[in-house]
C-alpha cells in the first residue's frame, strides 16, 4: 500500500516479470525455477529487491504454477497475472498499481535476469532523480559485421551499439502513458524503455552489471552460477538400460514414442514401446532410482495401454527434483523389420520434446542381428539406450 507518511523521496517499488513458460531451451520447468544455487532463478531478483531499503513492494507477474513453487512473497508484494505477450504482462503490472502516484518511482525487470545486486538499483534510483525513464546497458565487446547468405559485409560501429539489461526505471506516470499510448496505437515494442522513447521522452543509460546475463538456454545455468559465485559440484552419472518387447500381428506398432505402419505390432501391458522403456531404464538407473516395473507395476492396471511417454517423462522429472539436468541420451533399436532409419528424424524430435532437452542431445541409432536370434526371426524387437546426467553433489 502506499506509504502514508509524506517523505521527500518517492516510494519506489518493483515489477518482476515471470510469466514465461519456456520449456524450449531445454529445461524440465519454468526457466525461472530452474535451480540456482539453493534457490530458484526467480527468488534471486524476488531477493534482491526486498532486501534493498528503498524499496516499498513490488507486483510478482506469474502465474499459480510459478507461485506454488515459491516460499510466499516478501512484504508489500503481490500478483498479477501474466499476459500473452510482455507489455500485456507490464499492462496488468500497471493495473494492479492503480492505488500508487505518478510520481512514485518503478523498476521493471526480467526474472531470467536473477544477477540483480544493490549496486544496479542505487545507479537507476540515482539517475531516475532527475530522468523520467533509464535502462542499464553494457559496451558490445565483439567486432560486429554485416552478413548476407553467409557472406561478412562492413563493420558495425560498435562504439555506438550497446546491449540492454532489466532492471529498466521510470516515473509510474511516465510507463502510464507510454502503455496507453501503445494500446491506442497497437504499437508493439520489445521493452518498456522503447515505448517511452516513442512518446519523445529521453532515455538515460547508466552501467549495466555483466552478472545480469539473461538465462535463454541450458547453457546459461553455468554462466550464471559461474557469475553469483554458485558454481555447484556436479558429478557425471551415466545410466544404462534394455528392453525386448515380442511382435505379434495387428497390433499398432510404437517405437520411439512414434507409430509405424506395419504388420505386426509390440505386445505388452502399456504400449509396449520398447525404447521409451530402455531409455526410461536408463535415466532411472542414473538416477539409482530403481526401474521402470518398480515405478509402473506391470499388476496396475492403471498401466494397461499406457503411452509410454509418460514413463520417460517421469523419469525426465526425476532428473529436475533432484536439480540435476540430462546431457544426452543414445538408443539403440535392434530389429529386422519394419526399417527404423526412416523414422529416426521423427523419434529424435519426439525425444527431444519429451525430455525437454535440444536436439543435438538426442541420438537414435537401428541395427539388425544379420537374421540371428529372436530380433533376426522377427519374433521380436529389442532396445538399449544410455543417459548421461549431470547430478548435483550432495
Ligand atoms: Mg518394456
Amino acid at each position: 500500500m502506499p506509504d502514508s507518511v509524506p517523505s521527500p523521496f518517492p516510494p519506489v517499488i518493483a515489477v518482476l516479470l515471470a510469466g514465461g513458460t519456456g520449456h524450449r531451451a531445454g529445461f524440465g520447468r519454468p526457466k525461472q525455477l530452474e535451480l540456482l544455487g539453493d534457490k530458484p532463478v526467480l527468488q534471486w531478483s524476488l531477493d534482491a529487491f526486498a532486501a534493498h531499503p528503498a524499496i516499498s513492494g513490488g507486483v510478482l507477474v506469474a502465474n499459480a504454477d510459478v507461485m506454488a513453487a515459491l516460499d510466499g512473497l516478501p512484504n508489500g508484494w503481490k500478483t498479477a497475472e501474466p499476459g500473452i505477450e510482455r507489455q500485456q504482462s507490464v499492462d496488468h503490472a500497471l493495473q494492479s498499481l492503480s492505488d500508487w502516484s505518478d510520481e512514485t518511482l518503478v523498476l521493471v525487470h526480467d526474472a531470467a535476469r536473477p544477477g540483480l545486486t544493490a549496486a544496479t538499483i542505487d545507479r537507476l534510483l540515482a539517475a531516475l532523480s532527475s530522468a523520467e525513464a533509464v535502462i542499464p546497458t553494457l559496451p558490445v565487446p565483439d567486432t560486429l559485421v554485416r552478413q548476407d547468405a553467409g557472406e561478412a559485409g562492413d563493420t558495425v560501429d560498435r562504439g555506438a551499439l550497446a546491449r540492454v539489461q532489466t532492471p529498466q526505471g521510470f516515473r509510474l506516470g511516465t510507463l502510464r502513458r507510454a502503455h496507453a499510448a501503445a494500446a491506442a496505437t497497437g504499437a508493439p515494442a520489445t521493452d518498456d524503455a522503447q515505448l517511452v522513447r516513442q512518446m519523445g521522452v529521453p532515455v538515460q543509460t547508466v552501467p549495466g552489471d555483466a552478472r545480469l546475463h539473461k538465462l535463454t538456454y541450458a547453457e546459461d545455468m553455468t554462466i550464471l552460477a559461474g557469475l553469483l559465485g554458485q558454481d555447484r559440484m556436479m558429478r557425471t552419472a551415466v545410466g544404462m538400460g534394455y528392453d525386448v518387447h515380442r511382435l505379434v500381428p495387428d497390433k499398432p506398432l510404437w517405437i520411439g514414442g512414434v507409430e509405424i505402419q506395419h504388420s505386426h505390432g509390440l505386445e505388452g501391458h502399456s504400449d509396449a514401446d520398447v525404447a521409451l522403456h530402455a531409455l526410461t531404464d536408463a535415466i532411472l538407473g542414473a538416477l539409482a532410482d530403481g526401474d521402470i516395473g518398480d515405478h509402473f507395476p506391470p499388476s496396475d492396471p492403471q498401466w494397461r495401454g499406457a503411452a509410454s511417454h509418460r514413463f520417460l517423462a517421469f523419469a525426465a522429472d526425476r532428473v529436475a527434483a533432484r536439480g540435476g539436468r540430462i546431457e544426452h541420451v543414445d538408443l539403440t533399436i535392434i530389429a529386422e523389420a519394419p526399417k527404423i532409419g526412416p523414422h529416426r528424424p521423427a523419434m529424435r524430435a519426439r525425444l527431444s520434446e519429451i525430455l525437454a532437452i535440444p536436439l543435438d542431445r538426442v541420438s537414435v541409432k537401428a541395427t539388425t542381428t544379420e537374421r540371428l536370434g529372436f530380433t533376426g526371426r522377427r519374433e521380436g524387437i529389442a532396445a538399449q539406450a544410455v543417459a548421461t546426467l549431470k547430478l548435483p553433489e550432495n
